[in-house]
């Protein structure tokens, strides 16, 4: 009997409590309204962010996640290397990658003035105004500061790749994993060695193209007089044989530096020209 009666008392204690607190918190939240309503400071944010919602981009993702797991054997797992994998990825994406680079960059900047705009624009409401609120001017000035300096919004200023690389042995005994975070800093760099690469290689491929274009066909016949219509390698002559094909062919390929100076073109047999490898040609000369 005694017992059954604690427990009652305790639960109309537990009840009353829960009623008197939401009662607490139904109030608090009406003045907290009434406060957001009449607030001059509180308008004043708000105006801000909705300025500055629309000068930050958003990222689809803040990170991206590069998994290695096929290896068909512990010697490749070792060789590969994380670092040259985020290298190639860079380079295959170079133009996405900039754009997140671009974001981060302005919404870093805009976050600045962002932060500095709210700092400066803080003033509090009239006083008038706040004595037809009824609430105690120094409970609205408390919250109203409150409230202005608080749910900052968050740009995306920061970006990473992070790499993994995994490896179990076919019977499962050993495992073995490597991580590699890229920072935002990190992959900036990264990012100017791959321009630095590819304006390396369209130059290199401009030169080629370049190089060929020498090779016209009054070039052609200059190179076959001087050299009596007879291939340079094995002798044979358009003269003995009036079915051999001739080429003209660059004794330092243009692929491997080569020009097309006269002094680096010669004519060869088309069985010498095709039957051969470059290296093989460099052996041939040597
Ligand atoms: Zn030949």
């Amino acid at each position: 009997m005694d017992s059954l009666f604690i427990i009652g008392f305790l639960l109309i204690c537990l009840i009353l409590i829960v009623v008197i607190s939401s009662c607490f918190s139904h109030k608090a939240k009406k003045i907290r309204d009434k406060i957001i309503g009449l607030s001059e400071a509180i308008k004043k944010r708000n105006e801000i962010d909705s300025v500055y919602k629309e000068r930050f981009k958003e990222l689809n993702a803040r990170h991206i996640v590069l998994q290695f797991n096929h290896f068909n054997g512990k010697k490749t797992y070792d060789n590969f290397c994380l670092y040259s994998a985020c290298y190639n990825y860079l380079y295959e994406n170079e133009i996405q990658i900039r754009n997140i680079v671009g974001t981060i960059i302005a919404n870093r900047q805009f976050k600045k003035e962002y932060e500095k705009e709210i700092n400066e624009s803080f003033a509090q409401t009239n006083l008038e105004i706040i004595l037809t609120s009824k609430i105690k001017p120094k409970k609205f000035y408390k919250y109203e500061k409150e409230i202005y300096f608080s749910n900052y919004m968050k740009p995306a200023v920061d970006f990473n790749i992070n790499l993994s690389k995994g490896y179990v042995t076919p019977a499962g005994r050993n495992s073995y994993r490597e991580n590699m975070i890229k920072t935002f800093e990190q992959i900036f760099d990264m990012l100017e060695s791959v321009e630095k690469e590819k304006a390396k290689r369209s130059s290199e491929e401009f030169r080629r193209r370049y190089e060929r274009s020498l090779v016209s066909d009054r070039v052609r016949i200059q190179i076959l007089n001087r050299d009596n219509l007879t291939c340079q390698v094995c002798g044979e002559s358009k003269k003995n044989d009036s079915s051999l094909v001739l080429h003209i062919d660059h004794k330092v390929p243009i692929a491997k530096g080569g020009n097309s100076d006269l002094s680096n073109l010669w004519t060869l047999c088309k069985r010498c020209n095709l039957g051969k490898s470059d290296l093989i040609l460099e052996n041939i000369i040597n």
